[in-house]
């Protein structure tokens, strides 16, 4: 929802045909598919297939781990989405959470007015309600006559209960935060945890942005992973900068390359309305280069606006001075799909000609996505050389055996080449190729999607083997 003061960047031809070739990769592979598709498709929303929801459990799982399991002092919650409506007004989404809006009077396309001046390289100030510029209040597509800036809200409406009237209006929840900040004083409470202590949450945000795009870069429904730190206020700077750099190791950690990652302070311009500093961890997309989490220090803003509005106090003892507080807040708020997206983007990566030249076919490009183990949505694939019978027994063998423990995939058909690219092009970090030798030495053959090295591990051996390699 913040206006940007950052000037976009072209993107090249090749990086276009990167976004293009991973969208493809995405659907071919059952990653990602258009929603409702065969009903002609919603625009913008879109369903993680099987891979898919592999991949961004993993990078769920993660971030809980490093959040919420490895750390005493924060704790996980999962709130609601539907809200009483006057969280909303007491948040200032109801009045601020608006984008700025401007219709071609012509062709009737819908813009976003801070984004054409970004494209323009002009910093975005201008008032609402007012025309922009004459030289710049022309339609990006058509050059028809632009209407003037109107605030948009983008919070998605619906109505609870029998009656649609204004008395039963509440809204689809347009960021995950505000059910940690009204469950505050229960959670402190049944904790027993003392300042400084966090929140976290993982789940679905809906905001009815007006130019979603970029795939799953910018949708109207998205998850995301937030958690807040409830500080003294003396100690925000500290934690700040604390914050600011663990999340960026998060990711850099996760395998993202560090040469793609940027930090960017929001001007004052466009800080959104709760925050008093904010700080964006910036990702090198192929289409520009752009926020992938918001890390926030949002003051007192939230818990006095909530313990003004519900009239419950908030406050809590300063053990030193004896003197009741507010707690300050520092906010990470990531997203789920923003971060897949770029787990992806870096893990892609193309072979002129193939990695192995024993086979014709090895002449083709290959793909392999090298996604970090942690990450990738199937660790283990078991391809029998052949459909033989005996073959095939041991193999699903070693495959039941696997699964109890790792997503595994089971594949015989094809070629045995065909089959180790398809599973590179996915991600797996291993492929267990079991052959007639099998059958005598009772051992397989491991090869890694990275070196290709392949190595002949006993068949009894084999768990304790992939337990040292994944875990
Ligand atoms: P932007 O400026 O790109 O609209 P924002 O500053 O409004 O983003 P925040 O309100 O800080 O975003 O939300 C926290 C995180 O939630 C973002 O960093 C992003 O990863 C994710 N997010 C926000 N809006 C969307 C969206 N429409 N689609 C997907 N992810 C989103």
């Amino acid at each position: 929802m913040s206006l940007k003061g950052k000037k976009k960047q072209p993107s090249s031809q090749s990086e276009n045909n990167k976004m293009e070739k991973i969208v493809s990769l995405c659907k071919r592979r059952g990653f990602i598919f258009p929603s409702s598709e065969i009903y002609g498709g919603l625009s913008s929303s879109y369903d993680y297939g099987p891979l898919g929801v592999e991949l961004k459990n993993n990078i769920k799982k993660e971030w809980w781990k490093e959040m919420v399991q490895q750390r005493d002092e924060i704790v996980g919650l999962d709130s609601a989405i539907l809200m009483h409506p006057k969280i909303w007004e007491a948040s200032g989404h109801l009045e601020g959470f608006t984008d700025p809006l401007v219709d071609c009077k012509f062709c009737k396309k819908r813009f976003r007015a801070d984004h054409l001046l970004e494209t323009k390289s002009i910093k975005p100030e201008f008032q609402p309600a007012t025309s922009l510029k004459k030289d710049d209040n022309k339609c990006p597509e058509c050059g028809g006559e632009l209407t003037k800036v109107r605030n948009f809200n983008l919070m998605f409406k619906t109505f609870m209960g029998v009656l649609e009237d204004k008395s039963a209006q509440i809204y689809l929840r347009p960021e995950t935060a505000q059910g940690i900040y009204v469950n505050f004083e229960s959670i402190r409470l049944t904790t027993n945890k003392k300042i400084p202590f966090g929140i976290a949450q993982i789940g679905k945000a809906f905001r009815n942005e007006i130019t979603p795009g970029n795939f799953i870069f910018r949708t109207r429904e998205f998850e995301q992973m937030e958690m807040q730190y409830f500080i003294h206020p003396k100690e925000a700077a500290k934690y700040f900068e604390y914050w600011k750099k663990q999340r960026l190791e998060w990711y850099i950690n996760l395998g993202l390359n560090r040469k793609n990652l940027k930090y960017r302070e929001h001007q004052k311009n466009e800080l959104a309305h709760y925050a008093k500093v904010a700080w964006d961890i910036e990702y090198n997309f192929p289409f520009d280069q752009s926020e992938l989490e918001g890390i926030h220090n949002r003051g007192d803003f939230d818990l006095s606006r909530h313990q003004q509005y519900s009239g419950k106090d908030l406050k809590v003892l300063d053990e030193e001075t004896k003197k009741e507080y507010l707690p300050h807040i520092i906010e990470t708020s990531g997203g789920i799909d923003r971060s897949l997206l770029a787990f992806l983007v870096d893990a892609y990566t193309e072979i002129e000609g193939g990695r192995t030249t024993t086979t014709k076919s090895t002449k083709e490009m290959e793909v392999v996505l090298k996604l970090d183990k942690r990450l990738a949505p199937v660790k283990i694939a078991v391809l029998p050389l052949s459909k033989k019978e005996n073959l095939e027994k041991v193999s699903q063998e070693i495959y039941t055996k696997l699964s109890q423990q790792y997503m595994c995939h089971y594949d015989s058909t094809q070629a045995i080449g065909r089959r180790y690219r398809r599973q590179d092009e996915i991600g797996t970090p291993y492929c267990v190729t079991v052959d007639f030798d099998s059958l005598e030495d009772k051992k397989v053959t491991v090869r890694d999607r990275d070196t290709m090295k392949q190595e002949r591990i006993a068949i009894a051996e084999i768990m304790d083997y992939f337990i040292n390699k994944l875990n």
